[in-house]
């Protein structure tokens, strides 16, 4: 037997690969403690994204993103099976002049030269002629989350055992790796929320596109990841609720844009819908390191709207820790120990459980309550807008 006896608790994208990484660095005493509970990898779209809005005010977790980004390459040709990583990259798109005001204060941020509908239809022929402007940004890929978990799972099989962990005193071992997703909130005390969200899988001929599109239409955001095989993944909402209900307003919403965005849709067969929750932190960033007050047990969780394009260097950074002792500097910015933290087992605030449930049906309430005016405002603006085109285009209906 070599180096310290370690659970991972979670076999999820991020505990699978942390799994891979201690055993290639030697570590034999090895187990994944998995509840069976559907992971977000499962519902993940899988774009390798390091450019989005959320990351600009943080310069580390915007460091940590672009290192995740370069070592993808490696890590999906390392596993050497087809993960569907593709390096075609990404259009971003926008619909209205409104929509290109909001795109490009990303798009200026990451130097992105802006290309006219022509050049954009040079590159996806399939693009609405609705489409304004967008730009290429060739370092925005993707993969398949769910073959990058089959592969992982195929080099582990041994080593994972089915648990639900329900306190970290009962887990044996020298160090407990917590990997537990949204679920690390409940076996930490740390501040882990589920952000909810839905998407749907379309199935077509291969080829309708060739770049993921990240699209602003009418003030939403919609994505397509095309596969090499047909399906087209479009996501997806983003929702502060906890329920699983996949809801006729999301599933509306998503493919309106979509079809605004590529109207050739249209004719896919709609093979899914689907929900899962993002495991949100207050600052978006990663909790990755030793949890304070308890020197056995190393957290790496909350990696919300990009534990895909984390998993490789979560897994470089903490089998690093765990089984070298070695803590790249890198970590530092996102130790636990930054967020406050509750006793674990109560709910996310510190309340008591039903409490908590209230409040979050109180959100749910005003969400839905929010949702439906939203809706309605943009149904007007949409009925507005049909009504302006057929006075631009008489005859046409
Ligand atoms: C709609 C949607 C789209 C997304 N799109 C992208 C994307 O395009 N790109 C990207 O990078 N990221 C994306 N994400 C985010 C990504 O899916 C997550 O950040 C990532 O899956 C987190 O990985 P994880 O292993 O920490 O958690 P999970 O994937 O949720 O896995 C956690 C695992 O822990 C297990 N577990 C939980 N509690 C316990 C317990 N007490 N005991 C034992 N086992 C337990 C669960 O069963 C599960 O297997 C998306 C997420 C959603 C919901």
């Amino acid at each position: 037997m070599t180096g310290p006896r370690v659970a991972i608790v979670g076999a999820g994208i991020i505990g699978l690969a942390i799994g891979w990484r201690l055993r290639q660095r030697g570590v034999s005493d090895l187990a994944l403690l998995d509840s069976g509970e559907p992971g977000a990898w499962h519902v993940a779209a899988g774009m390798l994204a390091p450019g989005g809005e959320s990351a600009f005010e943080q310069p580390a977790l915007v460091r940590l993103l672009d290192e995740a980004n370069e070592r993808w390459p490696a890590f999906a040709a390392e596993l050497g099976v087809d993960v569907g990583y593709d390096a075609t990259g990404t259009l971003g798109l926008a619909m209205t002049a409104d929509d290109l005001a909001e795109a490009a204060r990303v798009w200026t941020r990451q130097k992105l030269p802006l290309l006219r509908p022509s050049e954009l239809r040079e590159r996806e022929p399939a693009l609405s002629p609705r489409v304004r402007a967008g730009v290429h940004a060739p370092t925005e890929r993707q993969v398949d989350p769910r073959k990058v978990v089959a592969a992982l799972r195929d080099r582990l099989a041994d080593r994972i055992v089915a648990k639900r962990v329900e306190d970290l005193s009962e887990v044996d071992a020298d160090v407990v790796v917590v990997a537990a997703g949204c679920g690390t909130a409940e076996l930490t005390g740390l501040p882990v929320r589920p952000v909810k969200g839905q998407l749907v899988r379309l199935r077509g001929e291969p080829g309708l596109l060739r770049h993921v599109l990240d699209a602003t239409v009418d003030g939403r955001h919609v994505y397509l990841v095309p596969r090499a095989d047909g399906e087209i993944v479009v996501g997806a909402t983003q929702e502060e609720r906890t329920d699983h209900a996949i809801t006729a307003g999301g599933v509306h919403e998503l493919l309106h844009a979509a079809l605004d965005v590529v109207p050739g849709l249209a004719e896919l067969e709609l093979v899914e819908t689907t929900v899962g929750h993002r495991p949100g932190t207050p600052d978006n960033a990663p909790l990755l390191g030793p949890l304070d007050g308890d020197r056995r047990v190393v957290v790496a969780a909350g990696h919300h709207r990009n534990g895909v394009l984390l998993a490789p260097i979560t897994a470089d950074l903490i089998a690093a820790l765990v089984a070298d002792g070695h803590a790249d500097p890198l970590l530092a910015q996102f130790a636990p120990g930054r967020l406050e933290r509750t006793p674990p087992g109560k709910s996310r605030l510190g309340e008591s459980e039903s409490e908590s449930k209230r409040e979050s049906k109180r959100e749910n309430e005003r969400e839905s309550e929010s949702q439906n005016e939203r809706e309605s405002e943009s149904q007007n603006e949409r009925e507005n807008e049909r009504e302006n085109e057929r006075e631009k285009r008489p005859g046409r209906f």
